[in-house]
């Protein structure tokens, strides 16, 4: 559906995007997620259109964004992240200036209108000035615009930025419901959101895509990070033998304190981590080892973000 490659935009010296290619496919939600500053803006103003790349190509199915312009952006709505709306004019006349400019005409227009204002529920504010509406309303009337025309695919830059715990989960719902009759792809710098929404997540650190997958599989990938920590009486020796007989136990650190007590990290790609604990318990009172203290840990999608943007989270 969409088919990004080798998507590279230098400002100046400095490069916000570097290299960037992936595939997009119809009926997902899709989540950018980033910190701030990654580069996701400048990679959705460039797959929309509104921003020239310095290198690199963006097909909408088959359409180059730059060479086929109307048939490719015909086929995307796009809430960018300052969504560009006129203060001083309602919601019923904004939305009719947005479809008379994508093409839109008479009934057609009246009938899209109506559609759009019912799907993100904003008939009650129609008639009132943007610039008294909520931060909440005016960002549905900026979705609500992206809807016009019907477009396929749906790109949302940070939609839920800067609104109330109310407000955002009212937006989640609406973008999970567009989800089920198009493409939506989002950009988020929150982990939690992308996890509650998205069915596969492009991870983007400095311009640089990191990781493309399901959240599911997301944590996975950091398998490392599903660990058990435990102190035992026993010597290196003994210890090593009995981890060698667990094959779920894939490395482990061994350290010996003064008082003779071993401090034991271990890795495991198990998802049952508890499983791991109950296997290393009976193995150590097998050998009469006592284990005196122990602790699980598993990965969840902050870490897989934590260790794959090397630190670089956001203030959030
Ligand atoms: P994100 O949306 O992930 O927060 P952006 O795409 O907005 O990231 O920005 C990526 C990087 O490019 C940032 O370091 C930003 O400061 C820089 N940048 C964005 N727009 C411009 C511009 N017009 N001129 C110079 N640098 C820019
Ligand atoms: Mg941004």
């Amino acid at each position: 559906m969409i088919t990004v490659e080798h998507l590279t935009k230098c400002y100046g010296d400095f490069t916000a995007v570097s290299d960037l290619s992936f595939e997009i496919e119809e009926g997902h939600v899709y989540g950018f997620l980033g910190p701030n500053g990654a580069g996701k803006s400048t990679t959705m103003n460039i797959m929309t259109g509104c921003l020239s790349p310095t290198k690199g190509r963006i097909r909408i199915n088959g359409h180059d964004i730059f060479e086929e312009p109307e048939q490719a952006k015909r086929m995307m709505g796009y809430l960018p992240e300052q969504p560009p709306l006129y203060m001083n004019e309602t919601p019923a006349e904004y939305l009719r200036f947005v479809g008379e400019a994508k093409g839109l005409k008479g009934c057609e227009l009246q009938r899209q209108i109506e559609e759009v204002s019912g799907q993100t529920k904003i008939e009650q504010v129609k008639d009132r000035l943007i610039s008294a509406l909520s931060k909440g309303y005016r960002q549905r009337v900026g979705i609500a615009q992206a809807l016009l025309g019907n477009p396929k695919v749906i790109i949302l830059d940070e939609p839920t930025v800067g609104l109330d715990p109310i407000q955002i989960i009212e937006i989640r719902d609406m973008i999970k419901q567009l989800g089920e009759n198009h493409t939506v792809i989002l950009s988020s710098h929150i982990l939690s959101e992308v996890q509650a929404i998205c069915e596969k997540v492009l991870i983007i650190s400095q311009g640089k895509l990191v990781a493309f997958d399901r959240p599911e599989n997301l944590e996975k990938l950091l398998l490392a990070s599903n660990g058990i920590s435990f102190t035992a009486e026993a010597s290196r020796e003994e210890i090593t033998k009995v981890l060698g007989g667990i094959d779920r136990i894939t490395q482990w650190e061994i350290e010996m304190r003064e008082d003779e007590l071993a401090m034991i990290s271990v890795k495991t790609e198990s998802e049952d981590v508890k499983d791991i604990c109950r296997e290393l318990f009976f193995a150590f009172a097998d050998e009469k080892k006592a284990i005196l203290e122990m602790s699980s840990k598993k990965a969840n999608l902050e870490d897989v973000f934590i260790e794959l943007t090397e630190g670089g989270v956001s203030e959030e």
